[in-house]
């Protein structure tokens, strides 16, 4: 068991990457804590993950929302007296030209995937900082690092969780708290339109959950800070 009796919060596990970040954290002997805003997929993948006898508690959080994020990582702390893994999951993506994006949308895609994954860390600083350990995980994006037609709004809170993320680690290493970013391509979720005519091709939500807990399971002493996660063959 590669996580036995650590605590970790994943944002956005309702489905997608979020849920089989969790399902395999479960696996490994981690004690989950799943959010999202879907209570009745939440309590799905709640039961998929109980089953295979595995420690788990799901509790509704819209990551926009500041008090939301306060609570889920209170309710974490209670139940399981600290955070040891924090995964900023949470997003959506908005594709269509600038000219075309509504304000209102681009605030609600910084909101929750920047912003969320802003109040979220903070929030779980103070007890990581205290116990001088803790995996801070971000599901960023390969949006983060390259140009993205018809997806500039998307693409920039992608490139912002990334220059938080570098700034952060900066601040919280010296409190032996590691930062890691995974950047992957295209995933085979419901993500975006969740059209994917080259299903068989790109990566899956496993891939990304494999990748953060090989981050996550590193000694205490060696972080993976960035990772670029990439199909191997895409043709
Ligand atoms: P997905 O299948 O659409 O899942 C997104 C998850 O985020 C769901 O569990 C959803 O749950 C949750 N979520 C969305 N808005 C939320 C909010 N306001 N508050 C709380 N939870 C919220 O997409 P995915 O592919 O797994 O995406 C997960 C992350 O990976 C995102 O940050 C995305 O940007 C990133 N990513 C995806 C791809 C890709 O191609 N799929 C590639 C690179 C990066 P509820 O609807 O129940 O709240």
């Amino acid at each position: 068991m590669k996580l036995s009796g650590r605590v970790a919060v994943i944002t956005g596990a309702s489905r997608g990457i979020g849920r089989a970040v969790a399902a395999k954290f479960a696996a490994e002997g981690a004690k989950v804590v799943i959010s999202a805003r879907d209570v009745e997929r939440l309590n799905a993948v709640k039961s998929e993950i109980a089953i295979t006898g595995a420690e788990v508690t799901s509790f509704r959080a819209d990551v926009s929302n500041e008090s939301d994020i306060k609570a889920l990582v209170r309710y974490a702390i209670n139940t399981y007296g600290r955070i040891d893994i924090l995964v900023n999951n949470a997003g959506f993506g908005i594709f269509k030209p600038v000219i075309e994006t509504q304000t209102e949308e681009f605030d609600s895609l910084f909101g929750v995937n920047m912003r969320g994954t802003f109040i979220a860390t903070r929030e779980v600083l103070a007890d990581m900082i205290s116990r001088r350990d803790g995996v801070i995980i971000n599901i960023a994006s390969l949006a983060g690092k390259n140009a993205v037609e018809n997806g500039a709004a998307y693409a920039a809170t992608k490139w912002a969780m990334l220059g938080f993320a570098k700034s952060l680690l900066l601040e919280v290493r010296k409190h032996n708290i590691r930062v890691v970013t995974i950047c992957p391509g295209s995933v085979d979720t419901d993500f975006g339109s969740g059209h994917r005519p080259n299903r068989d091709k790109i990566l899956r939500a496993d891939d990304v959950a494999d990748t953060a807990l090989l981050a996550a399971s590193l000694p205490a002493t060696a972080m993976m800070s960035e990772i670029d996660l990439r199909p191997t063959n895409p043709n």
